[in-house]
């Protein structure tokens, strides 16, 4: 539990060994560390208000069990709402579904519709990937070259302007368990984009919805998700680009609004490079 904590919170909980009592100044003292290590990891400054609160709240109500330290009391209720804060694991059913994935442009949808696909493919399914993203020029030509390296089937139409249509064609075309629905991204969310995926979300009877978002995002995450989800209810978030420098905090803005878990967690541009979100890990990250 909290293996890798940062070393300022480190040295904050160090004031609370070996007390037998819960020590106001010291839990100020480690609720204000643990706010600077999530503001430095863009984690929304609502929800680090909040969590503090809570944190604060029970350390000082909440009275330690007989045998337990303040110090591990203390630390247990700091990991429980951090657990809290990015949400807990989500399951991946491995059965018949479709899944509508959603995103703006340059957030790493369509490669992370081929990490899927591989995933479930692997997993011994039968895999289809319809690429409705008509607007980004060779959006087809990259996600087919995906597919056919990991050897899952790819419908689309370059040619064809209408996603509705590529997607319509697709459903009747692909006979997969799994079928994989890449949509256009674009660089903002217009109107014509949200419209264009609640039609698509409607005619695949869509299983499930997955907002795919650059772990650098920082703050705009909140409003992203939550034009998608007012859309068509995101019920999962995949975090793309954790290999880099950005902590992946902002993402967290978009659990709390969708009430969707993190289902995966991108960590590279190849298609092995795909996690599962592990809460404990996130944690370690975001404090370091
Ligand atoms: P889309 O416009 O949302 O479909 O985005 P793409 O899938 O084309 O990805 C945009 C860029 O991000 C590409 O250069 C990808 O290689 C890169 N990318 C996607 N996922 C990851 C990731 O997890 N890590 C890194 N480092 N790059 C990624």
């Amino acid at each position: 539990m909290l293996g890798n904590l940062g070393t300022n919170l480190k040295d904050a909980l160090k004031k609370l060994a070996g007390k037998t009592v819960i020590d106001r100044v010291a839990v100020e003292e480690l609720v204000k560390d643990l706010q600077r290590a999530l503001l430095q990891s863009d984690v929304n400054v609502k929800q680090v208000m909040q969590l503090s609160q809570t944190i604060k709240k029970r350390s000082l109500d909440e009275e330690p069990p007989k045998g337990v330290t303040a110090r591990e009391h203390v630390l247990k209720i700091v990991y429980e709402e951090l657990v809290h804060l990015v949400g807990g694991k989500v399951d991946v059913q491995l059965g018949r579904q479709t899944i509508l994935m959603a995103g703006l442009q340059g957030s790493g949808k369509t490669t992370t519709t081929a990490k899927i696909a591989r995933y479930f493919k692997k997993k011994g399914l039968r895999v289809g990937v319809i690429c409705a993203d008509t607007f980004r020029p060779g959006a087809y030509t990259q996600i087919k070259t995906l597919c056919d390296r990991v050897q899952v089937n790819c419908f689309g139409n370059p040619k064809e302007t209408d996603a509705r249509k590529i997607v319509a064609e697709g459903l009747q075309h692909l006979k997969d368990e799994v079928i994989i629905v890449d949509t256009q991204g674009r660089h903002a969310l217009e109107d014509e984009l949200i419209q264009e995926i609640i039609d698509l979300n409607e005619m695949t009877h869509a299983t499930h919805r997955w907002l795919v978002l650059d772990a650098a995002l920082g703050q705009q995450a909140r409003e992203q998700a939550r034009r998608f989800h007012e859309a068509v209810q995101i019920d999962g978030v995949i975090i793309t680009k954790m290999d880099g420098t950005a902590k992946g905090g902002g993402a967290l803005s978009a659990v709390a609004e969708t009430g969707a878990g993190i289902v995966f967690v991108g960590a590279g541009e190849t298609i092995e490079d795909l996690e599962w979100f592990d809460p404990d890990s996130f944690i370690s990250r975001l404090l370091g």
